[in-house]
């Protein structure tokens, strides 16, 4: 099958700076999938690579199968993107906006504006097609600026930073709609500072430091084998022969502390072994770890700070 993304050995320097040594990444078709990393890691690097902003130092880049360096008509033909400047014209209308970018990639005029419209309509921003960019609001232009990567109805999204200062409510409104397109079979590579986006909306995350990918996987797998979830149990009398031999736990003042990569499954064990000896359970607590702890035991970082 050929990777909707696929990376090899990519290098890049600016002068002596190494921005990127030598990464690898293999993103299926349909996939959701995210980049995280703090800031200056090489997020905005790999994605200028694949859309042809930033040139390659070593190694290559190719979408579905195209390189994007030999074949970069076709490469940029198939992606969409969304980059993390706001980048229009102040003065065009949304639907001019929208009708020109399609005619940047071929479609007849028509059909362009059809298809800006259809975006305006799905963005919530019907009634404002006749309105001028610059007087809209920065969620509603964080909107166009996605709608803008679709005009042309690429199969591949690259969307860097796409809910950038959106208030709660539009980020999670954002999020039922990629999800949506998503679903319907977009592939959409996505860099994000919010973790909880990145939890909620991606089957596969990779995570860069410094020019690096130092882990990926499924959130739920790297939460898995990276995070500490903790299951906390007080009990009313803990027996002195009593033992839990599957699961790492302490015990003090009768209040259990068990490290679990599962708290969900082990949960349910842990309450019937409990119970079928007799030891009354007063109270439980689940400490889930998530991908944010993931994010900083591996780099140290919060995926805010430089
Ligand atoms: P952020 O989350 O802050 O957007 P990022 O992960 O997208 O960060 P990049 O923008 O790819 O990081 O930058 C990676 C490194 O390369 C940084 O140290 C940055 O300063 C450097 N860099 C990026 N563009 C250039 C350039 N044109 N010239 C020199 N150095 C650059």
């Amino acid at each position: 099958m050929v990777n909707a993304i696929s990376i090899t050995d990519l290098k890049k320097k600016y002068g002596s700076f190494e921005a990127l040594k030598g990464i690898n990444l293999d993103i299926p078709e349909g996939s959701f999938f995210g980049l995280l990393g703090p800031n200056g890691a090489g997020k905005t690097t790999t994605i200028g690579i694949l859309t042809g902003l930033v040139n390659i130092t070593s190694g290559s880049a190719r979408i579905m199968g195209y390189d994007v360096v030999k074949e970069y008509k076709k490469s940029r033909a198939i992606v969409g993107i969304s980059p993390q400047e706001l980048n229009f014209d102040p003065f065009f209308t949304l639907d001019d906006l929208l009708t020109l970018q399609g005619g940047y990639y071929g479609m007849k005029p028509k059909e362009a504006r059809a298809k800006a419209m259809e975006l305006l309509k799905q963005f919530g921003l019907e009634s404002k097609s006749k309105v001028k960019m610059r007087q809209l609001s920065g969620g509603m232009k964080r909107r166009v600026q996605i709608a803008k990567a679709m005009v042309h109805d690429p199969p591949i999204l690259i969307l860097d930073e796409p809910t950038a200062g959106v208030d709660i409510e539009l980020r999670h409104l954002m999020w039922e709609y990629l999800a949506k397109i998503n679903k319907e079979g977009k592939t959409i590579l996505l860099t994000t500072h919010y973790i909880e986006e990145a939890e909620n909306l991606c089957d596969h995350v990779a995570i860069i430091d410094q020019g690096r990918i130092i882990t990926e996987g499924t959130p739920k797998a790297l939460i898995r084998d990276v995070g500490e979830s903790m299951i906390c149990i007080r009990v009313n009398d803990w027996p002195e022969k009593m033992e839990l031999p599957q699961w790492q736990y302490t015990v003090v003042d009768n209040q259990l502390h068990i490290q679990t990569s599962d708290p969900d499954t082990d949960i349910g064990h842990i309450l019937s072994i409990l119970a079928k000896e007799n030891v009354a359970v007063l109270e439980v607590k689940l400490k889930k770890s998530n991908l944010e702890e993931v994010f900083i035991k591996l780099t140290g970082k919060r995926i805010d700070e430089s």
